[in-house]
């Protein structure tokens, strides 16, 4: 008998149809043995539905009401799946985030949790219950409603399981898995058995939309077992643990992500003199711009040249802020572009093989893609490309690296 979390996105439960076909799930596994505790989203389109509302009543909708419209969301989908499992016959009792006393600071649209209380549910638990609690929501000290963000159900769950040591948190969604890469990219794209915490938060970070990146890291951090899965097809889904497909065999690279969220800037001719990237890069920060990658050039006559990359949304400000620093310290020009894509291949394997960031060159120069900027970690290589060869990027680096051939033959430690 397991303590299963069991988190169902919007998609999941977007019509009635949908929360019944939930409910036969949850009571499949209860008839097995297992313990229950079901985390729902808003119906599917629900909360952009309210956020429109709010905007059509005041153009910047103040934090605290903002969080109490949009936590009703949930509380539609726990009382519906609540009724759907009752009428199976099983025992349920739905709980909205300060019910459950998920204490959260007081920061209205992004809180962070910061207790759990686990004895209401604990003693509900054993007398049977399917517990379904409201994903996305709890209260502050003083009772306020709050919520943790968009896509935060995904870190209601977790955190649930965690604090209540369950042994796995399951996140069903549309989608059966965590892929090598994105299948409407590549056909031959494949399902991962097990990848680890850190390769997950890496695609995550990346661009993969699987999960929410901080319930990955709070999965992490706990070590909670994580298992994306389809709520509409039956399977194993992908478990996201603490070792991966860790074997002798351990391939390389797990996964290849990508995206277009990035922007490119260069300040050219800089002096070469100390505090250059401090003067450059503060005050990029202190416009509240978050830079990723960062490189500067050798100098050879005295000086040089600084490329970093930011979101694209923060492309215009971080331009208008970098021409301002060009004309200050008397820099030569100031080059942008944001038709850019980054790609990574990410794999914990990549520590013990030599050679993978060549291996990925080498198969982007068979394509003649002309590599612009390059940044690596012990997990990582990440490149940046013009946005034009992106696909052809990710399709070659997926046969490169053999990312369609499931790892025949790898036995598990
Ligand atoms: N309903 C919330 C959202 O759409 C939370 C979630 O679905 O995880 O962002
Ligand atoms: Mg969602």
């Amino acid at each position: 008998m397991a303590l299963l979390v069991q988190k169902y996105g919007g998609t999941s439960v977007g019509s009635v149809e949908r929360i019944e076909a939930v409910a036969d799930r949850v009571l499949k596994h209860k008839q097995q043995g297992d313990d229950i505790v079901v985390v729902v989203s808003a119906m599917s389109g629900e909360t952009n539905r309210l956020i429109e509302l709010a905007k059509s009543v005041q153009a910047t909708p103040d934090a605290r009401e903002m969080d109490v419209l949009l936590s009703t969301g949930e509380q539609v989908t726990i009382a519906l799946l609540s009724m759907a499992l009752m009428k199976r016959g099983l025992l349920a009792k739905s709980y909205t985030g300060s019910q459950v006393r998920i204490t959260t600071d007081n920061a209205h649209g992004k809180a962070r949790i910061q207790d759990i209380d686990t004895e209401a549910m604990k003693s509900d638990l054993a007398e049977g219950n399917v517990l379904v609690v409201a994903g996305f929501q709890g209260a502050d000290e003083l009772g306020n409603i709050t919520t943790l963000g968009r896509g935060g159900s995904d870190t209601t769950g977790v955190a649930l399981a965690a604090a209540l040591k369950a042994d796995e948190c399951q996140i069903y969604t549309d989608v059966d898995g965590v892929y090598t890469t994105d299948p409407r990219v590549v056909d031959s794209a494949r399902r991962l058995e097990k990848i680890t915490f850190e390769e997950m938060l890496e695609m995550a970070s990346l661009g993969s939309k699987v999960l929410q990146i901080r319930a990955v890291e709070f999965a992490g951090k706990y070590q909670v077992p994580l298992r994306v899965l389809s709520s509409f097809t039956e399977g194993e889904g992908t478990l996201i643990t603490t070792d991966g497909e860790q074997s002798m065999e351990q391939p390389a690279v797990s996964g290849i992500a990508f995206n277009r969220d990035e922007a490119k800037l260069t300040i050219k001719g800089v002096p070469d003199v100390p505090g250059m990237a401090s003067k450059i890069l503060g005050s990029i920060s202190d416009a509240n711009v978050e830079v990723d990658m960062i490189v500067q050039n050798v100098s050879i006559d005295g000086t040089t040249d600084f490329t970093f990359t930011v979101h694209r949304n923060d492309f215009e400000k971080a331009s208008k802020e970098l021409h301002a620093v060009a004309a200050d310290l008397g820099a030569k020009e100031v080059l942008q572009d944001d038709k850019i894509a980054k790609v990574s291949i990410v794999g914990v394997g990549m520590r013990s093989h030599a050679g993978v960031a060549s291996s990925m060159f080498k198969a982007l120069a068979q394509e003649s893609i002309n590599i612009q900027l390059i940044s690596t970690s012990e997990i990582k290589v990440s490149v940046i490309i013009d946005e034009k060869y992106m696909e052809l990027a990710v399709r070659a680096l997926h046969s490169a690296f053999k990312l369609n051939e499931p790892d025949a033959g790898v036995s598990e430690a």
